[in-house]
């Protein structure tokens, strides 16, 4: 089969797709440079959305109106974007091949595409109760959230659950034996960096990057949830799986590739301050810098409260280094972000839990 040939390819279709996309015609992009290859079926998305609005009871959020990078506040990419500005999306297309030093990638269905430029952002992939050998995994009704078929299925179960049960009980190791119809399993996610294994460089599970997300094969970068990079704050390679990371980290690397275009551009290392944001039901919170050491609980956790504000603090080393904030306005969060950066020095922790919130605001 003959090959088709581009100068950026984007392996996957999620959010640092998305959002690489955007910033390639941000920078400069001709028709038919760049193409998208990804095995789901929809243009990129903001993954985030499936574990929450998507499965609202009422008014669900559906695509398209959660295509990258409304996310962020920015411009919905609706398919015809990508086709107005000469990108090629390549759905419903898995790469069961990479061949790096030929700089070749073959489909499942035996596509061949080659390229200059690839951008690895593959995501990750659940890990499943089979991988434990847990008894009666593979029951009806036992779901995973990652692509939106998932999502799709769980929606269909739940909107079928009335006429009951397909899983019937949940036993824990301690004893106890939970009722359930239906079971969604969150215990983490692996980084999908199979198809490259023994061609690039590995760390802590990842690709590993340097701060401009090239790995340590030349025209090859690795961005989002596979890529094991320079964390500039903390001095130290890590994996950061969470969706700003995805969207920044995808934004840095199309300004490296374009960089390298042109002779004697230099751009910024990427100085990243870990941030993860989430929602369930009516609880919304933000995480700032890095969980490790100490912990000081501030504020009113009580569930009775009408509406409970509360936090923590990460204390290492006699320094604050996170905090995470639950209901926070949008000004006391840009204050939790600040001090997780400047890391202020902290000696008494029974001062710092009185002062609570204050302490990051008055910073
Ligand atoms: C349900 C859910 C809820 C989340 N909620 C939050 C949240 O509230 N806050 C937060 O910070 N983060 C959240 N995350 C994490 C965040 O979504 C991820 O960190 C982010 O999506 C990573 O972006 P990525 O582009 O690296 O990978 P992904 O968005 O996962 O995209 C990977 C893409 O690659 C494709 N792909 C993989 N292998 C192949 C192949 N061989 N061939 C072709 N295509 C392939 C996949 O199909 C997919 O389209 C959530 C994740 C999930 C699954």
């Amino acid at each position: 089969m003959a090959s088709k040939h581009f100068k950026h390819v984007i392996l996957g279709g999620g959010v640092a797709a998305g959002y690489a996309a955007r910033e390639f015609v941000k920078l400069g992009l001709e028709a038919g440079e760049l193409a998208i290859i990804s095995k789901e079926a929809v243009a990129p998305y903001e993954r985030p959305a499936l574990s929450k609005a998507y499965l609202s009871p009422q008014g669900a959020a559906r695509l398209p109106g959660f295509h990258t990078c409304v996310g962020s506040g920015g411009e919905r990419l609706l398919p015809e974007w990508y086709a107005e500005k000469g990108i090629e999306l390549i759905l419903s297309t898995e790469i069961v091949k990479a061949d790096l030093a030929s700089k070749t990638l073959t489909s499942a269905a035996g596509s061949v595409f080659t390229f200059d430029n690839l951008i690895i952002a593959t995501g990750s992939t659940v890990i499943k109760l089979t991988d434990f050998g847990v008894q009666g995994a593979n029951a009806n009704n036992i779901f995973y959230l990652r692509e939106i078929d998932d999502a799709d299925k769980l929606v269909a179960a739940i909107q079928q659950k009335k006429n009951g049960k397909a899983v019937t009980a949940v036993k824990l190791k301690d004893g106890r034996v939970l009722d359930a119809d239906i079971v969604v399993v969150g215990v983490g996610g692996r980084p999908l960096t199979t198809l490259f294994k023994g061609q690039v460089e590995e760390e802590k599970g990842g690709i590993k990057t340097d701060g401009f997300f090239k790995t340590s094969v030349s025209g090859v970068y690795a961005v989002g949830d596979v890529a094991t990079f320079p964390l500039k704050l903390y001095n130290e390679l890590r994996r950061v799986e969470h969706v700003d990371h995805a969207r920044k980290s995808a934004e840095q690397a199309v300004k490296a590739i374009k960089a390298s275009e042109e002779e004697g551009k230099q751009i910024e290392e990427y100085d990243y301050l870990p941030y993860f944001y989430s929602r369930a039901f009516d609880l919304s919170w933000q995480f700032y810098g890095d969980n490790v050491g100490d912990t000081v609980l501030f504020g009113d956790n009580d569930p009775a409260s009408a509406k409970p504000k509360f936090g923590s603090y990460w204390i290492k080393d006699g320094r604050l280094v996170g905090v995470f904030l639950e209901a926070g306005t949008p000004e006391e969060n840009k204050a939790i972000a600040k001090i997780a950066r400047l890391q202020p020095a902290v000696e008494d922790l029974e001062q710092l839990k009185n002062e609570g919130l204050a302490f990051a605001s008055n910073v």
